[in-house]
Formats: C-alpha cells, structure tokens, sequence
C-alpha cells in the first residue's frame, strides 16, 4: 500500500515547495541522560506541516485534473494549504465554509488566492458542497489527512528526522486525522522498527484513540479545545490512517487542558515561540514523564504556530479559555 517510497517520492516531488525546517536542542528539558530536540514545523510556511500533503497532493494530479482546480472544506490549517499550495502551481484552489466561519478566517484564505464558498450553517453542509464541485465540476478534492499523497507528504517530516539525527530513538507527534502520524511512522519504522511513536491528543475529543480502542473508526462529540487543529473525527469510512496507527504506533497519550496550556506556556517562555495548542502537546509529554517508552534521544514534532492572539494571551495570563 503505503511505503518508504513513496515518502522519497513525495520528498522529491515538493522539496523544492516545502521549507525542510530545523530540528534544534532544547536544553532545559535535555538532561545528562536524555536529549530532546524539537521539529519546528511552525517555521514551515503557512505556519504547519500541512503544507507538504497539501503540495504533493496537488503536484501528484494530473494536468487536467488540475486544470479543474482543487476544494476542500477545512478553514484552519489544511484549508491554508491547500489555498498555498494551489497558487503556486497556478491552480485554481475553492475553500467552502459555513456561514459560522469568523471573518477574519474567510479573508485569511481569500488573501491566499482562494475562492471562498460560504455555505449552509455546518462544516457537514460545507462538505456537501465540496462533494457537489467534485461531481459537477470535475474539480479534486484534497482530503485533509486520509489520503496516500496527503500521507506521504507529511511523511516527509520523519525522513528529515532521520537524516538530522541518526541515534533518534523516540519520536512524539500530535495527533487528529492521524495524516502526520501515520507518514512519520512509516518513515522512520521503515528504517528502524525500534523508534518509539508516540501519539498525542487532548482528552476532549480524540477521535483516533476512541477509534483504536474500539478497531474501528468511531465518532466522539467535539468539544471546544486548545488544541483546536486536533479537533474532528477520523472519517467513519477511513480507509488508510487507522490501519497505519493500528500497525506503527506505539502508544497514544491523551492530555488536559491545562496541559496543553502548560507547553505552550513552556515554548513561549524558554524560545520565545508562538505555539497553538495542537503543536504544544509533545512538551508535557516530556516534562510529565507521562510515557513508559520515552527512550534518550526524543524528538518532539512541533506542529504548528497558527493561534488566535486572544487566546495565546489568555493561556499566558494562566487562563484556560475553555475551561479544565
Ligand atoms: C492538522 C494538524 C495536526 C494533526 O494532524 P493529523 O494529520 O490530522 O493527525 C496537528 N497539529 C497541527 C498544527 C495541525 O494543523
């Protein structure tokens, strides 16, 4: 199905559009015994890893199929790679949203070049429109993470993981759709089957774990988080990311809010970083102990910065905007 080559593949196919961001020391968490660096996927443009499944999605269709352009319904940080993506090869990108989507989100995305449908009052009738443009419009819809050229993208994490440190032996990545997590384990097992993957998600909401405990995808109620980039389910059909995490991932950890506050906390105040929630859950993983499997040379995958301002100041103020 899925290999480590179409990760190389994938690598090839969008280096040249991709930012192969740094890994760096993080001291105060390293000690004698134990090395902890952190991927910075908040340097990636657009603010998140997304941006490579995006772009090898859309780099892997072919003329026609891009002529038609490309849809999708997220309005976080897959529907701004999408929109990214697609202005860079020069194909037309249609974001469709609910009429709940905040203003200043719709011109985020319009500012990327995008066309903007605003639809229906759910992100569920968004994505009936989405499936209406795919049919009468031949237009391709790039699927947010259950998807084998969205999954080989982000894999792409896990080989530079491997290239920048070749002792690494435990890597922690946040977790939702299960896209990120199922690339970078294909990548890194794939090499060594010995590398700890750990998953990360918050308590409210995590889809992917529900789903592994029952073998089988299931819904969970969404719940208001701050670590909004991991809301959602997995998709009742899905058809290759629960497999993926089934087989390749060691273990999936779930955290408080006030854990997730508690990174983001630590990565403002230690490097001066904006983090959003959803890249901030490997730290307390860390600081917490909070796995078994935690080996001497950790990589934490910081997945993204795109926060709202109001919030970041809040959880800096020692808030917790959606309560315990
Ligand atoms: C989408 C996203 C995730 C989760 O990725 P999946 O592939 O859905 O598991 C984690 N962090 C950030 C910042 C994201 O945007």
């Amino acid at each position: 199905m899925l290999s480590l080559q179409n990760i190389y593949h994938a690598r090839n196919r969008i280096q040249s559009h991709v930012v192969r961001t740094p890994l760096v020391a993080c001291p105060s968490l390293s000690s004698k015994n134990r090395q902890v660096r952190f991927k910075l996927e908040t340097t990636q443009d657009t603010g998140a890893f997304k941006l490579r499944g995006a772009t090898n999605a859309i780099l892997s269709l072919d003329p026609s199929a891009l002529e038609a352009g490309v849809v999708c319904a997220s309005t976080g940080n897959h529907g701004r790679a999408v929109a990214t993506a697609a202005a860079r090869v020069g194909a037309k990108a249609t974001i469709c949203m609910s009429n709940l989507v905040p203003q200043n989100k719709v011109q985020a995305i319009k500012a990327l070049g995008a066309d903007v449908r605003i639809i229906g009052k759910s992100q569920d009738e968004a994505q009936v429109e989405v499936r209406r443009l795919v049919k009468e419009e031949g237009m391709s819809e790039i699927p947010p993470f259950d998807h084998a050229d969205v999954i080989a993208g982000q894999g792409t994490v896990g080989l530079e993981l491997m290239e920048d440190w070749s002792d690494i032996d435990t890597v922690l990545v946040p977790v939702s759709g299960g896209g990120l997590i199922a690339g970078v384990a294909l990548a890194v097992k794939s090499v060594n089957f010995n590398i700890k993957v750990i998953g990360i998600s918050m308590e409210r909401g995590a889809a992917m774990d529900a789903s592994l405990q029952r073998g089988r995808p299931v819904e969970v109620p969404e719940e208001p988080s701050l670590a909004d980039s991991l809301g959602g389910g997995i998709g009742l059909q899905n058809e290759y990311t629960l497999g993926v995490v089934q087989e390749l991932v060691d273990e999936v950890i779930l955290l408080k809010e006030e854990q997730i506050a508690s990174g983001m906390q630590f990565l403002y105040r230690e490097h001066g970083m904006v983090v959003e929630g959803a890249g901030a859950v490997g730290i307390p993983v860390v600081q917490e102990n909070l796995s078994q499997r935690l080996g001497e040379n950790i990589a934490v995958v910081v997945s993204g910065r795109n926060v709202d301002l109001k919030m970041f100041q809040s959880v800096l103020d020692g808030e917790l905007p959606f309560g315990a």
